[in-house]
């Protein structure tokens, strides 16, 4: 006989699953979500499943060393990644992994979602960052993940889709949401040619609200990014925001100047040539 809790926690994934089917995050049976059970067991999507048809009762148990202990199918092939995340974030009660298509480009672009643009992003992730690649359902790459994940609540896997982990099974799946909705506000972004960045002094003050909003993670930023050893895992966040006394938006100049060609017009507004101006001055002094 299943717990009120558990019913509660198998109804949540099926929901979870229907959702990340029905907004295309998912093809064939691709996906997988968990959650903590209790402090011995995990409940966990079966693998070879479709996750927008799934049922209660498809649900398998594991332990936390990722041994099967009640189910008729199998657990995901990604399970070793979901341990992994509950091994670093004893705070952190659900996993959720998927391939959102535009968040999964940008992976497969090597460019990570750590530039601070979106208010609402920078007060719930933070810096959504690339763990490296790894062969997927292999110990690579919970090894991969590991890097990022005492510090972040969600990144982006190379080539592969996204990884997001939050206190119960829907706070980790709107993780999934903002990622994908960020990566195509990124896209449309960039393809529009220019992007106004927040800057460090703002990102403070948002970080700062996020008491008020009852938001505990993610991490601080960096203090100086170049500390960090290669092999290190991060405890901090990198996060892409200019330093402005007096903007609290600052128009990201220097991506206009890297991708335009050497013959190519560039366009300018007032407000980037006199910022573009005033660094160079600065330079010049310092
Ligand atoms: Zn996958």
């Amino acid at each position: 006989m299943s717990s009120r809790l558990e019913e509660q926690l198998r109804a949540d994934i099926v929901e979870a699953g229907r959702r990340m089917n029905a907004r295309g995050y998912v093809a064939s049976n691709d996906g997988n979500i968990s959650t903590r059970l209790d402090e011995g067991r995990l409940l966990t999507t079966p693998k070879s499943v479709p996750k927008g048809f799934m049922t209660p009762d498809m649900m398998v148990i594991v332990d936390y060393e990722g041994r099967k202990l009640v189910g008729d199918r199998d657990p995901s092939s990604e399970l070793l990644m979901h341990l992994e995340v509950y091994k670093h974030r004893p705070d952190v009660n659900a996993v959720v992994h998927a391939h959102p298509p535009i968040a999964t480009g940008f992976a497969v672009a090597g460019i990570p979602l750590t530039r601070a643009v979106l208010a609402e992003v920078v007060t719930t992730l933070g810096s959504i960052p690339i763990a490296e690649y790894a062969t997927p359902s292999t110990a690579e790459l919970p090894a991969a993940v590991r890097k990022y994940i005492k510090a972040h609540d969600g990144m982006l896997l190379a080539n592969h889709g996204a990884v997001t982990c939050g206190k119960d099974v829907m706070a980790a799946y709107y993780k999934m949401e903002t990622i994908e909705h960020f990566a195509k506000i990124s896209l449309v972004a960039r393809l529009l040619g220019r992007e106004n960045l927040i800057s460090r002094e703002e990102v403070e003050r948002l970080q700062g609200l996020r008491g008020m909003y009852g938001i505990a993670s993610p991490a601080p930023l960096c203090a100086d990014p170049s500390d960090l050893a290669s092999g290190e895992d991060f405890l901090c966040q990198v996060l892409e925001a200019p330093e402005s006394a007096t903007e609290r938006l600052v128009p990201d100049v220097d991506s206009v100047l890297r991708t335009a060609s050497r013959d190519g017009e560039i366009r300018l507004t007032y407000g980037e040539l006199t910022a573009l101006i005033a660094d160079a001055v600065k330079n010049l002094r310092d």
